[in-house]
């Protein structure tokens, strides 16, 4: 008789994005009359830019002809990929990082998730919290995580870290030692950033109790002030310490034909062994990676007319995040974020819970935002609202709610 992975049956009851698709259907059902604004998920609006489709026309067309045709893809990725992410994305930027020590993929999700597998079952967590759940999620499935606490709305096994405005997103660095700390930067929900300053103790710290960063900059665009560092590679030491993730969901309109990579440095090792080569073994190289098609579109990102034509797509979303930011403090919030991220975080008003406060929004602006805390225990008491809405509506969003 076969078995299942228990482990699974720990993940709490319903995915936050479904409970919310359940709740807005139901809402929709009974009032068909009402125009719903979706300020609520994470996913890009705008169209793929002119050079990316150009050089997706190109590359289906050499798929077409024996002369240049592709089959299965290199393991790390195309080079003519790598070299330019290497070129444009560390190297530019003072950053230490070969092609050869980034992989390609097909997105950072797979790449976040299924990086836990190259570590022992017995390495200790810690999540800044807030956070993008798969990290938790992930770790969760694989049995590291310990048991759901439902009165805590934890695991018992994970050290999170909170960031709220009390500390200005801020994690301090925990009081048991962690073994592998997940750090998400400019964060997903709470639109925060560290600044190169800060980010550099937690390398330091890292290296000093010989634990591993997984670096997650899949929103790494967005960043506008000076002091905040695009990749953990900007800091001294991360070589030895860190391996991040990156995606081209949020700079480039990738999230429906899927891209990323995941660098992992050749000096980041445990004892004699290299993660580097471990994760050359890791599960969906050949087979799972990105196609010829999605990488020679990627390549596009990093052309002249790739560059301007991004940089216009997320200058529209961070014009709507300050519509958001703007409105939301007219209407008397207090609001963070939405300076170096899409993402704008809200404190709810006293006496409402972070769904409390959904129902509200939904009921009275026909708004639809995300609650905290579904992003962990300390998103509790906050809201999330995103800039990947169009300009009007978000306009009109912010005058609905401003009305309040
Ligand atoms: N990392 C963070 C922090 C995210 O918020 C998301 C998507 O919302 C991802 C990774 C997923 O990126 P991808 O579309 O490349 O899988």
């Amino acid at each position: 008789m076969f078995k299942i992975n228990e482990n699974y049956l720990k993940l709490p009851g319903s995915y936050l994005f479904s409970t919310i698709g359940k709740k807005v259907a139901a809402y929709s059902e009974a009032h068909p009359d009402k125009k719903l604004i979706r300020l609520g998920i994470g996913d890009v609006t705008q169209p793929l830019a002119p050079a990316i489709i150009k050089a997706l026309h190109k590359a289906v067309d050499e798929m077409g002809a024996a002369e240049t045709f592709h089959g299965y893809a290199p393991d790390l990725g195309y080079e003519f990929l790598r070299s330019a992410i290497a070129k444009n994305d560390y190297q530019d930027r003072g950053c230490d990082i070969a092609a050869d020590e980034i992989f390609v993929s097909d997105g950072a999700k797979c790449d976040c998730g299924n990086i836990q597998e190259i570590f022992g079952q017995d390495n200790r967590i810690a999540v800044c919290d807030p956070v993008y759940p798969v990290y938790v999620d992930t770790n969760v499935m694989a049995g590291r995580a310990g048991d759901w606490i439902p009165e805590k709305e934890m695991f018992s096994g994970v050290i999170y870290m909170p960031c709220t405005m009390d500390n200005d997103f801020v994690p301090e660095f925990p009081k048991e030692t962690p073994d592998m700390i997940y750090l998400c930067y400019p964060n997903n929900p709470t639109g925060s950033t560290l600044t190169k300053a800060q980010l550099q103790e937690w390398v330091d710290y890292a290296n000093k109790v010989g634990a591993v960063i997984l670096f997650d900059a899949a929103y790494e665009a967005y960043i506008s002030e000076e002091d905040v560092p695009h990749s953990i590679y900007e800091c001294e030491g991360a070589r030895t310490c860190a391996i991040e993730f990156r995606s081209f969901s949020k700079n480039a309109g990738f999230t429906g034909v899927r891209l990323g990579f995941t660098v992992v440095p050749k000096d980041l090792k445990c004892g004699d062994v290299s993660l580097h080569s471990l994760w050359a073994r890791r599960h969906g190289t050949k087979y799972n990676g990105a196609p010829y098609i999605i990488q020679r579109a990627g390549e596009a990102v990093y052309t002249p007319e790739g560059k301007a034509e991004l940089k216009e797509q997320v200058a529209y979303y961070m014009k709507n995040a300050g519509v958001i930011y703007n409105g939301l403090k007219e209407a008397g919030y207090t609001v963070a974020g939405g300076v170096n991220a899409p993402y704008i975080w809200l404190k709810t008003p006293e006496g409402m819970d972070s769904w409390k406060f959904f129902d509200y929004l939904l009921e009275t602006s026909n708004v639809v935002g995300t609650p905290g805390s579904g992003f962990g225990p300390s998103g509790e008491g906050y809201f999330r609202l995103t800039a990947f809405g169009t300009y009007e509506n978000t306009v009109e969003a912010m005058e609905r709610i401003k009305k309040l």
